[in-house]
């Protein structure tokens, strides 16, 4: 934990939607334990309010304002933490895109193909970039924020809940993958987190009866540690 001896000291870690939500609270939790954080979003002012956050618990970032839809540009940020740092020891793909909820047939093309690039192509795309750094770690760990949807099929949430649901079949593979490396691959469910694509989702919702994004971080840092000796795993939040 944080003071004298960090359990994330001299390690880098990438998060991805940084700029808000349950993706920045967990930055600021990393930051606690002595990670390097390298905060990932298309937001600058969100950004920057991360990296003040993470500042105030005694920690360091590096902002990298990028859209997930950019492809060439995931590659060359693998190519800057190569040159930068040699290695990486954390990955979070926490970014997420909710779409719109409506019934299949109904659903703009675009919207579709944004759902699946954000929440599944962006994460395969990271892992083609970031698994030779996350390989020099002497103990790596990724973690990818999957939700309800990708198992619980209702109706009108479909372009979300099958992005979801071939994240969870991606993390799986790259888990399996994995398994006689030194990296360990995770899935995250949050369940209902007062955040903005909550109260998107569900605009009647009280916010202040769900619980904060506080809650997950510390849940998500420990799939992060060194420490975590879990591969494959789908963890659940329960209240
Ligand atoms: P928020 O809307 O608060 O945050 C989403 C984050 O993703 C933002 O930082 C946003 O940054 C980033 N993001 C979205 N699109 C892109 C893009 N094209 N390029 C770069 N960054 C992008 O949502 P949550 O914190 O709630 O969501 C975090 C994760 O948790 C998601 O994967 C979501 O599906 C999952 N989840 C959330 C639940 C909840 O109840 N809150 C429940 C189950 C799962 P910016 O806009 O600055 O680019």
């Amino acid at each position: 934990m944080n003071g004298s001896n960090p359990t994330l000291k001299d390690r880098v870690v990438l998060v991805t939607g940084a700029s808000r939500g349950i993706g920045r609270a967990t930055a600021v939790e990393l930051a606690k334990h002595g990670a390097h954080l390298v905060l990932v979003a298309r937001t600058v002012g969100g950004l920057e309010e991360a990296d003040d956050e993470v500042r105030n618990s005694g920690g360091t970032a590096t902002l990298v304002p990028l859209d997930l839809l950019d492809a060439p540009a995931i590659d060359r940020l693998g190519a800057t933490i190569f040159e930068r740092w040699g290695k990486l020891d954390g990955f979070l793909g926490n970014a997420g895109e909710l779409g719109v909820l409506t019934p299949l047939p109904h659903l703009d093309p675009k919207v579709w193909q944004k759902s699946i690039d954000v929440n599944v192509t962006a994460n395969w795309r990271l892992i083609r970039s970031l698994d030779p750094l996350l390989r020099k770690s002497d103990a790596a760990r990724a973690v990818f924020i999957s939700s309800g949807a990708a198992r619980n099929f209702r109706p009108y949430w479909g372009s979300y809940s099958i992005a979801k649901a071939a994240l969870e079949a991606l993390a799986l593979t790259y888990a399996a993958e994995c398994a006689d490396t030194n990296i360990k691959v995770n899935l995250f469910n949050p369940g209902p987190i007062r955040t903005k694509m909550r109260a998107k989702a569900f605009p009647g919702e009280d916010p202040m009866s769900l619980p904060p994004t506080e809650a997950v971080a510390p849940l998500i840092t420990e799939l992060l540690l060194p420490s975590c000796m879990k591969n494959g795993e789908l963890v659940s939040f329960r209240r």
